[in-house]
């Protein structure tokens, strides 16, 4: 279980607990304007990845002080994690609505608009002081964040639309805005995400990986090598002795991109927390 799992989830997946997605953001003006910045201003993703830059190049000791002190500071705001496909499908089932979104990253990195991110809400669980007051106030906040004016998916489509992405590569990945409310799903890429490329270029965490590590079983393997093309985290190698893939699972995010290339289903995905090598590791 990572870090957020016991702050946020009670020892269990942070992701899955539904209260992490219910207080929407109507309910917290703050958090409504986080979001609505953060959408609004691509500049902060490109200003963000200059400030890296300018780090990677800063000695060594202003990098060791200075990094835990801004990573932590991302946990608070906007972090993520890596979701494997069911994942994904595990928190669609208990959403109520999914909108598909510009990506932030991709307009800052790439200065065009590509829809690769799914935002995701529910109204709360629980009766609570703040449903009281909506239901004197606002009824309408029951029944649902209003997606009006956006492209709304189903479940369905949304998942058809996120599986034809992980063919091409892509990885999902879940986000919080003010931790632990959880407001979307993305599908990053190495090249043009910057929330990638902070975390493996730039050696600045701002997303664990996932609960999952993947493995191989070579006996199934024919060691065609199409799920290297698609593995992100150099954690695929290639044992010419054997003539099979080899993933090292001290380097593997779990994103499962490569089981879905396999057509021998030769790749599964074992929980980290029973994979020695991989225990531990975020
Ligand atoms: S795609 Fe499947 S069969 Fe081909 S090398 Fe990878 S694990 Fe082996
Ligand atoms: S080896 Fe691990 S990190 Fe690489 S694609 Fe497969 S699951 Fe993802």
């Amino acid at each position: 279980m990572c870090e957020f799992c016991h702050k946020h989830g009670e020892g269990k997946k942070w992701y899955l607990q539904a209260q992490n997605y219910s207080e929407d953001l109507l309910s917290d003006l703050r958090r409504r304007k986080f979001i609505q910045d953060f959408i609004r201003s691509p500049d902060h993703v490109a200003e963000g990845m200059e400030g890296l830059e300018r780090l990677a190049r800063a000695p060594s000791f202003v990098r060791s002080v200075i990094t835990p002190i801004a990573v932590n500071r991302q946990k608070k705001a906007h972090y993520g994690q890596v979701l494997p496909i069911e994942e994904v499908e595990r928190v669609f089932a208990f959403v109520n609505s999914v909108v598909r979104l510009p990506c932030i990253c991709r307009q800052a990195m790439v200065g065009s608009e590509q829809r690769y991110c799914y935002g995701v809400s529910m109204v709360p669980q629980k009766e609570s002081r703040l449903t009281q007051i909506l239901r004197e106030t606002d009824a309408s906040y029951l029944n649902g964040p209003d997606t009006g004016g956006l492209e709304a998916l189903s479940k369905e489509e949304a998942l058809a639309s996120l599986r034809e992405l992980e063919k091409k590569g892509l990885c999902h990945t879940v986000w919080t805005f003010i931790t632990p409310f959880i407001g979307g799903i993305c599908n990053c890429d190495r090249s043009d995400c910057g929330a990638m490329r902070a975390t493996i270029t730039h050696n600045f965490p701002v997303m664990f990986r996932a609960e999952y590590v993947a493995e191989v079983h070579p006996e199934l393997c024919n060691g065609c090598r199409q799920c290297m093309r698609v593995c992100q985290f150099g954690a695929m190698g290639y044992s010419i002795a054997h003539e099979k893939v080899v993933i090292d699972p001290r380097r593997c995010y779990g994103c499962g991109i490569c089981r879905s290339l396999c057509t021998k289903d030769a790749i599964v995905l074992a929980e980290r927390s029973a994979v020695p090598l991989a225990r531990g590791v975020w």
